[in-house]
């Protein structure tokens, strides 16, 4: 049997990010994923990094223009982020949230028409108007997946890959073991980050965990002329156009799907890939000439509130759970910082992150998926 002072489950960019804040702690980690890291949603997410609902903000709003420097390798991040609004219902939406960004103090600046032509060249006329949000910004999930992974090697952290966790030993109210095909790893402590394979293995260990996977879609076009701010956001779609000039985008609708044994089958699908293209040329009309080049799928972890799961796992005194919700890329430069402390000091240093917790869930009902019209269509 090996050993590992923590044992991570899980090499997306929560495990990762967590694996390398312990290794930077001094700590012997070892991250065991059942396929590539980075292969699930970490690496086919849109990039996007402005979480501002969440009580990891200002710490993600902190670490990421600090992250290339921090791990050593680069993530491509860039500053900012442009919400433009495609419809008058949309406009007064944007303006509403605007408003409450200036009361909580992160400065936004609200453009007209005219302005949103200015800072998005790519824009055309029929916009009703614009959020510059002067916070925030986005990365390129391969890059950022693979800067995680090669910071945590470089400090000593140890990369198991194609090695499925099969279960766990347990002794005395802890986990002592993970079990995978090939060999058990002995651990002091436990991180479990699978994403939305998360809710199975702490079934494992006794916990049932509110989660419900969906399938969303990217696209991806020819290189566009260079935009200063290449987060743009509105219709609907989410995005970002990398160093290269590509345009790459997603947006709903999402798709409730189950996830088979092995792990999630994600295969874009037509339909939605043209729904896609055809929002993104009317949100930038300038590049509606483009061909699209690529598209993929990827498999969003969802809890029935939207918001990540990061806590100490009931009746197991050595482990915690990190599920995400479908903002796990941006958050996890604090993500991994907030796991680090529950690891070591059993509470996170820099914010509070009750409303993140397990208990929350304590009084919803069996059948939440069945209410929510979550389910998979068969
Ligand atoms: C199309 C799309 C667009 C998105 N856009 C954004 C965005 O713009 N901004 C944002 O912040 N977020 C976005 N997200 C969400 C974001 O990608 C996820 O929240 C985040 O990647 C979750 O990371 P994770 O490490 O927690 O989980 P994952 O990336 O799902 O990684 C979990 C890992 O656990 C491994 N695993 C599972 N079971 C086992 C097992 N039994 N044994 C070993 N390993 C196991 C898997 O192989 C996987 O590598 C998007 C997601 C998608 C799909």
């Amino acid at each position: 049997m090996s050993g590992s002072e923590v044992v991570i489950v899980g090499g997306g960019v929560t495990g990762l990010s967590a694996g390398w804040w312990l290794a930077r702690s001094g700590v012997k980690v070892t991250v065991i994923d059942k396929g590539i890291v980075g292969w699930e949603a970490s690496g086919r997410n849109g990039g996007g990094a402005s979480h501002y609902q969440s009580p990891l903000f200002d710490e993600e709003h902190r670490l990421w223009p600090q992250m290339d420097e921090l791990l050593g390798y680069p993530t491509e991040h860039q500053r900012e982020r442009i919400i433009i609004a495609m419809t008058e219902r949309q406009w007064e939406q944007y303006r509403f949230v605007a408003a409450r960004h200036h009361r909580l103090g992160h400065p936004v600046d609200l453009l007209d028409s005219k302005q949103v032509q200015e800072a998005v060249p790519l824009a055309g006329e029929k916009s009703f108007g614009g959020v510059h949000y002067r916070f925030g910004g986005h990365a390129n999930p391969q890059r950022t997946v693979q800067a995680y992974a090669w910071a945590l090697q470089d400090l000593g952290g140890t990369i198991v890959q194609h090695c499925a966790v099969t279960g766990f030993d347990t002794a005395g109210g802890k986990v002592t073991g993970v079990r995978t095909a090939n060999e058990t790893h002995g651990c002091d402590s436990l991180v479990i980050a699978a994403g939305p394979q998360t809710d199975r293995l702490t079934a494992q260990l006794g916990v049932e965990i509110p989660l419900a996977a969906a399938r969303a879609e990217m696209i991806i076009t020819e290189p566009a002329p260079m935009m200063k701010i290449g987060g743009v956001d509105g219709h609907k779609l989410y995005g970002r156009q990398t160093m290269r000039g590509n345009l790459a985008y997603g947006g709903g609708p999402h798709e409730w799907v189950d996830i088979e044994e092995g792990g999630p089958v994600a295969r874009p699908s037509t339909p939605l890939m043209r729904n896609l293209a055809s929002r993104l040329a009317e949100l930038l009309p300038k590049a509606a000439h483009l061909n699209v080049i690529r598209s993929w799928a990827g498999v969003i972890e969802n809890t029935p509130d939207g918001r990540p799961i990061i806590d100490r796992l009931p009746g197991s005194d050595n482990v915690v759970v990190a599920t995400m919700s479908g903002v796990g890329f941006g958050l996890s430069p604090a993500s991994g910082h907030a796991i680090r402390d529950l690891v070591i000091d059993g509470v996170c240093s820099f914010a509070d992150i009750g409303i993140l917790g397990l208990s929350r869930f304590a009084d919803l009902p069996a059948d939440w998926r069945q209410e929510r019209g979550w389910l998979p269509i068969t």
